[in-house]
């Protein structure tokens, strides 16, 4: 380290990344994997992202809108975007490349209509819900649209190049409602080619689905959490967390017995010690239900969050540690060094580690580190 830090930052480990991509990918089997860089990378960084996963294999990027879509459009790689409304800009030739997930009629016919507007022939996925109920088309509504894109398909507005789904119980491969889900979708892809459509990429997976359930891996899965290192089911799946939250001790002082700590005097000190002072707090993404159970890594040793998370800051109780200002607190980590996780952090405040890491806010700047795996683990080049 050159200089101290004076802000809180956000590392993100990009050969994480890429590590994770290589997992995903071996482990899934598919040929192809869209990298989801929606929310702008689960808060990584969307572009940093989709340029690491793609030189690593990356075949397609996913977000949710045309707005997300837009400027990964030079990655080198398909974009697919699978949230817009029927009143989307289907009709702006700026995103006429992106990829579209077609959920009903209504989009079908909307995106048919942009295709006549720029000229430029759309290239969709027909996206079934399979069973979740919240996005992509209804089962009884799914022939209708077969049909409608095949007609769509011969007026040369569009090309179907997929299928996809979604999956809710992707976790556990033994899970019924997993395995209804992918024999109605097996079902729907019938369906379109009895509508002489011809999908080449059935995408049904995603990061749960890719790490352990690799049956339903088809032509391509679509991953987001686990390029950062999140497996949804819990079970590790031998990914790597690639974000790093830190924050300087920006000062520290010393408190009696009995002296009250933060807002409402919620916390009271048992003893007498030092407090730092940590300038990160909730509107940076450190979440306020934690207060009272969160802690930070100090100088390789854990040390309690007392009183509550404010806005901006935040209360470490140092004990008698001799912690100096400018001195760095590991918020979260990959663990390596006895850090929190994103995981405990989401167990400490009730939500999941997605929640956590999309939190953090655009306040909190962002350094990118791409340091082989031998530098990092402390073992000789
Ligand atoms: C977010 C999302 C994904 C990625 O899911 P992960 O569990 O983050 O891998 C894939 N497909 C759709 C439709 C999504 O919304």
């Amino acid at each position: 380290m050159t200089s101290a830090l004076t802000s809180a930052q956000l590392r993100i480990d990009l050969s994480a990344v890429a590590h994770n991509v290589t997992v995903l990918r071996q482990r899934s089997g598919a040929d192809g994997l869209y990298a989801v860089v929606k929310a702008d990378g689960f808060g990584h960084g969307a572009q940093a992202l989709a340029r690491t996963a793609v030189a690593h294999g990356a075949t397609g990027l996913g977000v949710t809108s045309l707005y997300e879509a837009a400027p990964l459009l030079d990655a080198g790689v398909p974009v697919l975007s699978w949230l817009n409304p029927v009143g989307a800009a289907f009709d702006d030739p700026a995103t006429a490349r992106v990829q579209v997930a077609v959920p009903s009629i209504e989009h079908l016919d909307a995106v048919a209509a942009g295709a006549v507007r720029t000229g430029v022939r759309r290239t969709v996925h027909l996206f079934l819900d399979t069973g979740m109920s919240r996005d992509g088309c209804p089962i009884e509504e799914w022939a209708a649209l077969c049909l409608r894109a095949r007609r769509a398909e011969r007026a040369g507005q569009v090309r179907v190049a997929g299928v996809m789904g979604h999956l809710g119980c992707a976790g556990d491969a033994h899970d019924p409602h997993h395995w209804r889900a992918v024999r109605r979708f097996d079902r729907a892809v019938g369906t379109a080619r009895t509508a002489y459509l011809t999908p080449t990429v059935r995408h049904l997976s995603s990061t749960a689905a890719a790490l352990h359930a690799p049956a339903t891996s088809m032509d391509a899965v679509r991953v987001g959490a686990g390029l950062v290192g999140i497996d949804p089911s819990g079970r590790g799946g031998g990914l790597r967390q690639a974000a790093t939250l830190t924050a300087p001790v920006i000062q520290v002082r010393r408190v009696r017995a009995g002296q009250a700590v933060g807002y409402g005097h919620d916390h009271v000190a048992a003893r007498a010690g030092w407090l730092g002072l940590l300038p990160v707090g909730y509107a940076d993404g450190v979440p306020r239900a934690a207060t009272g159970r969160a802690s930070v890594l100090v100088r390789g040793v854990r040390r309690p969050l007392v009183g509550w998370v404010s806005m901006d800051q935040v209360v470490v109780d140092l004990g008698d540690a001799p912690v100096t200002v400018g001195e760095t607190a590991v918020v979260f980590g990959p663990g390596t060094y006895g850090e929190p996780t994103l995981a405990d952090w989401a167990g400490w405040s009730g939500t999941i580690e997605h929640e956590v890491v999309t939190r953090v806010s655009a306040r909190v700047p962002r350094r990118y580190v791409d340091e082989p795996r031998t530098v990092l683990s402390g073992a000789a080049a």
